[in-house]
């Protein structure tokens, strides 16, 4: 099989669409940069905007059921009893070393 070494992180890896994006320009007619190092660089430069293929997929995905709100709406209330037990564990700390420094 023929390999490819990605102009980006110099690995070496399969020249198959599979490991680079395909391109006119490049080697076997496929991109210079590899899958990973493109994905990669496309999550630096849109932070916190899925990518094209994923973006793609989730369509493809059934609707997301209506009882989904539910979910997230525990994982929010997860979030704040834990924060809550950090803080409550914080301040335990403080009264106990508060009362050891005048015991
Ligand atoms: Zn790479």
């Amino acid at each position: 099989m023929d390999h490819k070494i990605c102009s980006h992180c110099e690995k070496e890896k399969p020249a198959t669409p599979e490991f680079f994006h395909r391109g006119k320009q490049g080697k076997f007619g496929l991109s210079s940069v590899c899958k990973e190092c493109r994905t990669r660089e496309w999550k630096e430069k849109h932070p916190g905007v899925k990518h094209r293929s994923s973006a793609i997929k989730a369509k493809t995905q059934k609707p997301i059921p209506a009882n989904s709100t539910s979910k997230i709406d525990d994982t929010i209330a997860l979030d704040q009893q834990i924060l809550k037990a950090i803080k409550k564990s914080v301040a335990n700390q403080i009264v106990k070393i508060i009362q050891e420094a005048f015991a």
